[in-house]
């Protein structure tokens, strides 16, 4: 039986890197000399405003759809989340050379989060092309999901207003520039090719977030808001300061993405352990602790904004002050594990 036809969008590195686009553009080209899938490529999806033809294009797709990104796959899903396009998590069977089993266990924990709304019945798979060269290795991935993809295409526009956005628009009349013309003369859409300025905002993991408003409590920049179900959520994303990733040291569920940073743990990497372990590391060595390197980042953000520095006085979570009185966690274990290794 032939395999069901896919839609895949590719997103596409900001800059100029020529090898880069050479990978994303051979993918393009084999994926349709095949006929696996329909493929479009879009300017680099953390970047695009709600309204850029690239996002529209992406809202009004209603199957099964690849995401092929730079990023984390986690934070590429949830930046997809944000913007109102949602599904379950098809499961990629990709890995790189840098996987090993605490990834793998990490991946595989429960959610603890408040989880996601209004998800439709079908699946987005999310591809991470900074783990592999070669673009073979992608469409071999490709074309599996093609073949297991079997749940029913749903009509978005029945969807529910979620995350403060719009409901989700029809296809809209594509602004398709300078297309992509592959080896046998196809063209492959390139949605507004023109890039979008470059940003820098957080994204939230539903999967990981509790609600506790903490962020909400520490950023003192007007970036978070509550959405109409009482639901944290990044209202005023272009409010946050470039280059800081301060709330994400404050979040205790590590929910807080900033998908451009050089962390990983920070940067959406399926470990939640990292940024643990980099707390007690912190603490072990007597430098600043997390909280601490977060209000200072703050302060720094304050100053250049002419405002007074506020340092731990003002937004610290009560795990902070109120230690004594909170349950034992994974700090505490990790904490006495290290104690026991007696260096
Ligand atoms: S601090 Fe983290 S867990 Fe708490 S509401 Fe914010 S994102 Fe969610
Ligand atoms: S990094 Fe700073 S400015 Fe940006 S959301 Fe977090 S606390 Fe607010």
């Amino acid at each position: 039986m032939a395999a069901r036809k896919i839609t895949v969008v590719v997103s596409q590195a900001p800059g100029k890197n020529p090898n880069k686009r050479q990978l994303e553009e051979e993918i393009a080209t084999q994926l349709i000399l095949s006929g696996t899938a329909e493929v479009s490529l879009i300017p680099h999806l953390y970047d695009l405003p709600e309204d850029h033809h690239g996002m529209l294009w992406l809202r009004s797709i209603s199957g099964d759809i690849v995401v092929c990104s730079w990023l984390y796959p986690r934070a590429t899903r949830w930046v997809l989340d944000r913007n109102d396009i949602r599904g379950h998590e098809g499961v990629s069977l990709l890995k790189s050379d840098e996987d090993d089993d605490d990834s793998e266990e990490a991946v595989g924990e429960s959610p603890q989060g408040i989880g996601s709304v209004n998800v439709p019945n079908r699946k987005i798979y999310v591809l991470d092309l900074r783990q592999h060269t070669e673009a073979a290795v992608y469409i071999r991935e490709i074309e599996r999901i093609a073949n297991e993809a079997t749940v029913p295409l749903v009509s978005l526009g029945s969807l529910g207003l979620t995350n403060g956005f719009a409901a989700p628009k029809p296809a809209p009349a594509l602004a398709i520039t300078s297309p992509f013309v592959a080896t046998n003369g196809t063209t492959v859409p390139v949605i507004a090719e023109t890039e979008a300025r470059r940003r820098w905002y957080p994204v939230i993991d539903y999967s990981r977030c509790t609600n506790c408003m903490e962020c909400l409590d520490f950023c003192l920049f007007g970036v978070y808001g509550v959405d109409g179900m009482d639901r944290i959520l990044v209202e005023e994303q272009d409010n946050c300061k470039r280059g800081c990733p301060a709330c994400s040291r404050v979040c205790p569920a590590n929910a807080i993405i900033f998908p451009e940073h050089k962390t990983p743990a920070i940067a959406g990497a399926a470990t939640s352990a990292v940024g643990d372990f980099k707390i007690d590391l912190s603490k072990l060595f007597g430098a600043p602790s997390a909280l601490e390197i977060a209000a200072q980042e703050r302060d720094v953000e304050l100053v250049a904004d002419g405002r007074e520095a506020v340092g731990m006085q003002v937004g610290i979570p009560k795990r902070q002050t109120e230690k004594p009185a909170q349950p034992r966690d994974a700090l505490d274990d990790l904490m006495d594990g290290l104690d026991s290794l007696d260096f």
